[in-house]
C-alpha cells in the first residue's frame, strides 16, 4: 500500500496556484458541506513506534513523505527512515534537495520534484530563481551519486496550454527520469471563467495531440518517454484493463496527517468526511472512497478512472466547468486510442517493448491531468 506523509503544513514556497490562489479564497462553501477537524498540529507530532507497527501490516509499504515542504523536516525523514522498513518516495519543490544527506537521498526510490517547464514558466509560478535553484539541486543530487527515479511534476496554469513546448523543453533537459503534469483546474471555487477557460482547453488539446505525435515520433526510434499521463493509459489500453481513480486515493493510496489520522487524499487532510482511519486501525479495515457522479455513468470512467476524488466530491465549479474538464480527458484517451495501433506495431516489430509502459502505480503521479 502506498501512504502520503504529511510531514509539515508549511512551505517555504509561495506558489501561484496554491499559496496566491488559497489566499483569494475566503469562502469556497466547503464548510457547509463538510466537517472540518483544525486541531492537527502544523508539524507532525506522529509517535515513529506507532507508525512502525501500523505498517508491519502491510507486506510491502511505501511512504511518500509530503508536506508543505517535506525537506523543511529532514531530521524526522531521518528518524523515519532509520527506524521504519519501507520504500521510501518524496513529492518536494527541489529547493532543500541539496540538504537531504546522501545517505539518506540513497534510500529514496523516486523523487517527485515540481518544475512548470521552462525558466520563464517556472519563475513566473514558483517564484524568481526557482528554476535555477531547482537545477542546480537535481545536478548535484545525480553528481552525488543518486539513481533513482527523478519525476517532474509539472502544474499547469489555466492562462498556459502550451504542454508541447514546456514538457519538450524539460525532456531537453536530459535531467529528468519522467514527466508528469496536473492541471490547476477544478480545485478552487473563484477560478473558473468559461470563456477563458474553453480557450485554454480548445489550445491545450490541440497541443495535447502535438505531444502524443512527438511522443510516438520518439517510439520510432526505440525510446518510449515516460510521460505519465500517456503512459499509464496506452498500458491499460495495450492490457485491456479498466481501473479505478488512478492515483488511488481512498483506497490504495492514504495520507497520514500530522495527528496520526488516515484520510483518502494529501488534500483532505482536516476533512473529517474523509476520514479513513488512523495509526491504531487495522490496515484491511481502513475505510475506502470512491468516485461519484458524473463518472460513475460516464462512457470513460473504465480507461479514466475519475480525475480525482477531491474534485468529484467537493463539486466547486459548476457542471459547464467539469464538463470542460473531462473535454481535455476525452481527447486525451481518444488521441491515445487513435495512436495505439501504430504502437501494437513498434512493439510487435520489437521497436519497443510492451514492458516499456509499465509503471508504479499509486507513488504520486495521479496520470489524469
Ligand atoms: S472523463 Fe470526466 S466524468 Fe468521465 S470518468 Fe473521467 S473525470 Fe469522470
Ligand atoms: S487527483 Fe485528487 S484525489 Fe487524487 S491525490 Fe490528487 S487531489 Fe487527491
Amino acid at each position: 500500500m502506498h501512504f502520503h506523509i504529511i510531514l509539515t503544513e508549511k512551505c517555504n514556497s509561495n506558489c501561484r496556484y496554491c499559496y496566491e490562489k488559497s489566499m483569494k479564497e475566503f469562502d469556497n462553501g466547503l464548510q457547509k458541506k463538510w466537517n472540518f477537524d483544525l486541531s492537527a498540529p502544523v508539524d507532525s507530532k506522529i509517535e515513529i513506534k506507532k507508525l512502525k507497527t501500523f505498517l508491519s501490516q502491510d507486506k510491502n509499504p511505501t511512504l511518500i513523505f509530503y508536506g508543505g515542504e517535506p525537506l523543511l523536516k529532514i531530521d524526522k525523514i531521518k528518524e523515519i527512515m532509520d527506524k521504519i522498513d519501507a520504500r521510501f518516495c518524496m513529492q518536494t519543490n527541489g529547493k532543500l534537495l541539496d540538504k537531504l544527506p546522501k545517505k539518506y537521498l540513497d534510500k529514496l526510490s523516486k523523487i517527485l520534484v515540481s518544475i512548470d517547464g521552462d525558466k520563464e514558466r517556472t519563475n513566473s509560478n514558483r517564484g524568481k530563481g526557482t528554476y535555477e535553484l531547482v537545477l542546480k539541486n537535481i545536478k548535484l543530487i545525480r553528481l552525488q551519486g543518486f539513481k533513482g527515479e527523478i519525476v517532474a511534476r509539472m502544474t499547469i496554469a489555466q492562462n498556459c496550454p502550451d504542454i508541447f513546448e514546456q514538457v519538450r523543453n524539460l525532456v531537453n533537459l536530459n535531467l529528468f527520469d519522467s514527466i508528469h503534469w496536473q492541471l490547476d483546474a477544478g480545485f478552487y471555487r473563484f477560478d473558473f471563467d468559461e470563456k477563458n477557460f474553453s480557450n485554454f482547453v480548445e489550445a491545450y488539446n490541440k497541443s495535447i495531440s502535438k505531444l502524443i505525435n512527438y511522443w510516438t515520433r520518439k517510439m520510432k526510434n526505440g525510446k518510449v518517454l515516460k510521460f505519465y499521463p500517456f503512459v499509464a493509459i496506452i498500458n491499460s489500453l495495450l492490457k485491456k484493463e479498466s481501473t479505478k481513480l488512478r492515483c488511488g486515493s481512498g483506497y490504495a493510496n492514504y495520507t497520514i496527517t500530522t495527528n496520526g489520522n488516515l484520510v483518502a487524499c494529501p488534500i483532505m487532510g482536516c476533512v473529517k468526511d474523509f476520514y479513513c482511519g488512523n495509526l491504531d486501525s487495522n490496515i484491511l479495515e481502513l475505510k475506502q472512497f470512491f468516485v461519484k457522479e458524473p463518472c460513475t455513468s460516464c462512457n470513460y470512467l473504465e480507461i479514466c478512472g475519475g480525475r480525482c476524488l477531491y474534485s468529484n466530491r467537493a463539486k466547486l465549479w459548476p457542471p459547464r466547468g467539469e464538463e470542460l474538464i473531462c473535454k481535455t480527458i476525452k481527447h486525451l484517451i481518444d488521441e491515445l486510442k487513435k495512436s495505439l495501433p501504430l504502437i501494437k506495431n513498434l512493439i510487435d516489430n520489437q521497436k519497443i517493448s510492451e514492458r516499456d509502459f509499465e509503471y508504479e502505480k499509486y507513488f504520486g503521479p495521479e496520470i489524469i491531468p
